[in-house]
């Protein structure tokens, strides 16, 4: 297989993985017209102020946690990927009908999470 890219340019070889993440459907679809059965999720995260405390630092010993429960799965991290801010993430799809090219970027935190 012969790969050409756009600046011209060229590799060879014999097998070629094709990783697009959310773009599978579309793209494999357009370059080689297969069909498959794929839905892309929005999901979102959210960073809240530890207001200095550094209780929620991973050096302090914050965990990374997750909770498990049926309806709605948040996992977090510690304040350690931006100063004073707790990660925390939604495990569950806000909407499943997205395409990787019109979906918005911002997503509002559901109540849910507010009481989690
Ligand atoms: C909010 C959120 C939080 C997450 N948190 C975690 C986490 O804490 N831990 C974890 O392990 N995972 C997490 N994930 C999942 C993780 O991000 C994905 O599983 C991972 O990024 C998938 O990697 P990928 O390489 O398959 O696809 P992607 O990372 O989506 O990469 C696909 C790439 O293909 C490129 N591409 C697509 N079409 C074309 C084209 N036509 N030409 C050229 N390039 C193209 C895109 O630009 C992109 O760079 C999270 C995901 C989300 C949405």
């Amino acid at each position: 297989m012969k790969v050409v890219t756009e600046s011209g340019r060229s590799f060879v070889a014999r097998k070629l993985v094709i990783t697009p993440g959310s773009w599978l459907k579309p793209f494999l679809q357009k370059h080689f017209h297969i069909s498959v059965n794929a839905e892309v999720w929005k999901v979102g995260y959210w960073y809240y102020d530890t207001c200095g405390s550094n209780a929620y630092e991973a050096q302090f010993g914050f965990p990374v946690f997750i909770d498990h429960s049926p309806l709605n799965m948040y996992y977090g991290t510690p304040a350690l990927e931006y100063p004073n801010l707790l990660k925390v993430g939604a495990h569950y799809p806000s909407s499943t009908d997205v395409t990787a090219d019109s979906r918005s970027l911002f997503l509002s935190p559901s109540p849910a999470i507010h009481s989690f």
